[in-house]
This record gives C-alpha cells, sequence and structure tokens, in this order.
C-alpha cells in the first residue's frame, strides 16, 4: 500500500496497524507530509475553524524532587537558579492574564514538595473563585488520585501529563528507576476517571527514541483517548546527561502533529515553545500541519529564565501582553488568528 492510501485510510478509519504508523513515518517524503498537512489543517477547521486557542502558562515553580535525564530543572541539577511564586504572585499572573483577555490558564511546575494538597488547594480554589469563565489546567505531575481528586474538586478542569515514551524500555533509558512508566499511565487513568480533560504528549527525538517507538506512543494515545496532545522535539539541555544528544526536528514533529489530527480531529493540539524554539517559524509550521493551541508565558519576567527545561529556550524576556502580540502577528501571518475563549475540546 502506497503512503496515500495509509493517509487516506488514516482519515477515514483514525487509527492504523503499528506496522502501518512505523511504514507511515519511516517512508514519509515532501509530499506525503504536505498531503497529511492539509487533511489535517482541513479537520482542524471543519471543528474549530481557524482560530487558535492561547492558553496562559504560569511556571510557578522549577523545584523537582525528580531527575527526568533530560530535563534541566531536575533536583539534581546543581546549576539551576531555583524559584517558587507564592499564591499572590500567582494570582496576579493570572490576573495581568484575564485583563490581557486569557480565558484559560495553565499550572506549570516541577513536582516540587512544597505545593502540597493544603497550599495547592487554596490557590486553585482562589482562581475558580476569581475566574468562573475561565479553564483552569494543572500540570504538577504524578500525584496520589486523592489529590487529583481534591484539586479537580478545588475547581481544576484539565491536567496535563505527558506520558514521555508508551515504551517501558524508553521510559526507564529516560528517567531513574524511581520513576515508572506504570505509575504515569495509572495517573492518567485516574485524572480520566475523576473527570478531567486530559492531555498527554512526548517529545520527538528523544534520545534513543525510534520509529517503533514512536508508533507505541501513537497506539497508547489511541488508547487512552485524551482531549489534548502535546508534543514537542526533544532540545537538549547543558546540565544534563543528554546534552550531547542533538534536537528533534521540525519536520518529523510537524508530520506527527498531523498523523495525531488525523487520529482524533478533535484533538486541542498544542505548537509547542519547544517547536519555536529550534525554529523560528516553528509554531506557525505546527498549527500548518494541523496544530490549534498555543501556550504563551504568564510567568513573572524575573523567573522565567529559570524555568530552563532545555536550552535557549525563547520568550524568557518578554512581557505577557509582548507575548500574546507577537504570537497575534505570527498567527495573522498564515491567516490564523487569537481567540481569546476557555477553548473547550468539542465533542
Ligand atoms: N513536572 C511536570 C511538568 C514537566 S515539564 C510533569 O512531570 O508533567 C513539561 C514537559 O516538558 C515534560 O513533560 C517534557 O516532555 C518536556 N521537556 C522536559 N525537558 C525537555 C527537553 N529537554 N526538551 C524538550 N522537552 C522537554
Amino acid at each position: 500500500m502506497n503512503l496515500h492510501e495509509l493517509i487516506d485510510r488514516l482519515h477515514k478509519e483514525h487509527t492504523l496497524t503499528k506496522e502501518e504508523f512505523i511504514t507511515l513515518i519511516k517512508e514519509r517524503n515532501e509530499e506525503s507530509a504536505s498531503y497529511l498537512a492539509s487533511l489535517a489543517r482541513e479537520e482542524a477547521v471543519n471543528i474549530y475553524g481557524n482560530g487558535v486557542f492561547p492558553r496562559g502558562l504560569v511556571e510557578f515553580t522549577n523545584y523537582c524532587k525528580n531527575n527526568c535525564y533530560y530535563c534541566g530543572i531536575q533536583g539534581s541539577n546543581p546549576n539551576a537558579n531555583r524559584y517558587r511564586l507564592s499564591k499572590e504572585e500567582i494570582l496576579s499572573a493570572c490576573e495581568n492574564g484575564y485583563q490581557l483577555g486569557y480565558r484559560s490558564f495553565v499550572l506549570q511546575g516541577g513536582e516540587d514538595p512544597h505545593y502540597t494538597d493544603e497550599v495547592m488547594v487554596p490557590i486553585v480554589a482562589e482562581i475558580r473563585k476569581r475566574y468562573p469563565d475561565c479553564a483552569i489546567t494543572l500540570s504538577l505531575g504524578e500525584r496520589s488520585k486523592e489529590s487529583y481528586q481534591k484539586l479537580y474538586d478545588a475547581g481544576a478542569d484539565r491536567y496535563l501529563l505527558r506520558h514521555e515514551a508508551a515504551d517501558p524500555e524508553l521510559y526507564q533509558k529516560l528517567h531513574p528507576e524511581s520513576l515508572s512508566l506504570e505509575n504515569r499511565i495509572q495517573c492518567l487513568w485516574n485524572l480520566k476517571e475523576i473527570g478531567y480533560a486530559v492531555g498527554t504528549g512526548f517529545m520527538v527525538g528523544a534520545p534513543y527514541q525510534t520509529v517503533e517507538n514512536l508508533a507505541d506512543d501513537l497506539l497508547f494515545i489511541k488508547e487512552l483517548d485524551p482531549q489534548m496532545v502535546g508534543i514537542g522535539p526533544f532540545v537538549p539541555h547543558h546540565d544534563t546527561r543528554f546534552k550531547e544528544f542533538p534536537s528533534g526536528s521540525v519536520e518529523l514533529t510537524t508530520y506527527l502533529v498531523s498523523i495525531l489530527r488525523l487520529m482524533n480531529p478533535h484533538l486541542l493540539l498544542p505548537s509547542t515553545t519547544a517547536l519555536g524554539t529550534i525554529d523560528p517559524r516553528g509554531r506557525e509550521k505546527g498549527i500548518l500541519a494541523g496544530a490549534n493551541v498555543v501556550m504563551p508565558n504568564l510567568s513573572p519576567v524575573a523567573v522565567r529564565k529559570d524555568y530552563s527545561l532545555y536550552d535557549n529556550k525563547i520568550c524568557t524576556g518578554e512581557e505577557a501582553a509582548e507575548c500574546a502580540g507577537c504570537l497575534g502577528r505570527r498567527l495573522a501571518s498564515i491567516d490564523y488568528q487569537l481567540v481569546f475563549s476557555r477553548g473547550d475540546y468539542i465533542e
């Protein structure tokens, strides 16, 4: 079967076998990429129009108890300049965002033991109380089901937790023994069961990742059936053991964005900051491949450079308002526009 036929079948049936995904990725070429992207864009526009939803990202702590080998803020990195935002600072970042028009906030951080439920629940509850019209997304890593439930009851709607690698062997090459794929996946099912809109995802071009691994990632996503999928290229960080590994490519990342869009046309798919980091027009390319979400930074400028997951991360020097303006202009250049709403998943 040629690539064109495989893509048509993916478009119609929303999945392929593992072998077929492998062929679709391994034998990709410019023509298959542009055909895939045109179908993906069409699907996204059919459901969401040519609007792109901005999520205001508040990176509220870079303390982390984990040591994911690829990540610049892993707990054992002595060169990370650690910070934590107080409740007031988080609320003021949200207020700034709200004034700029954001109706969707993402609180993301390392797994920082300081933010117990006793600390986190009141923060979420206060955001919920002040902004009843906004979506609240959390990205705090692995917690107990009880904790996820408390945060949900306090008003959180969505949770981002990338599975990182669906193949247990690859997962273990990227993480220390204290972390397991099994627990991460259990967390995702727990979040779904509680009622969160769930986002998962992985890095493209991570060290040791093969095309077979990517096919497993796609099949895992098919099974989980999340509302959001975040993928971005792996980008090395100079303080990690993976510092000599090359970045993932824009080309493969955008190809996978298009595949994900055809697997579930309703997905909320961000065009990630990592994509914009390895290519000045990376985020535009992600949108043109079928993505429909961007995540501009709302963190206070003073701490932004310290949320350094990988090297050369963009948007670390600008005020929130400049970020929104810059993205708006970038999208206008490709005939898309920012839509300031909650941007809920459309069934
Ligand atoms: N502590 C939270 C948030 C992690 S940071 C959690 O565990 O979910 C958000 C995402 O950044 C991670 O899921 C990872 O996929 C990505 N990331 C981390 N280091 C990266 C790197 N070097 N290159 C690209 N993406 C990276």
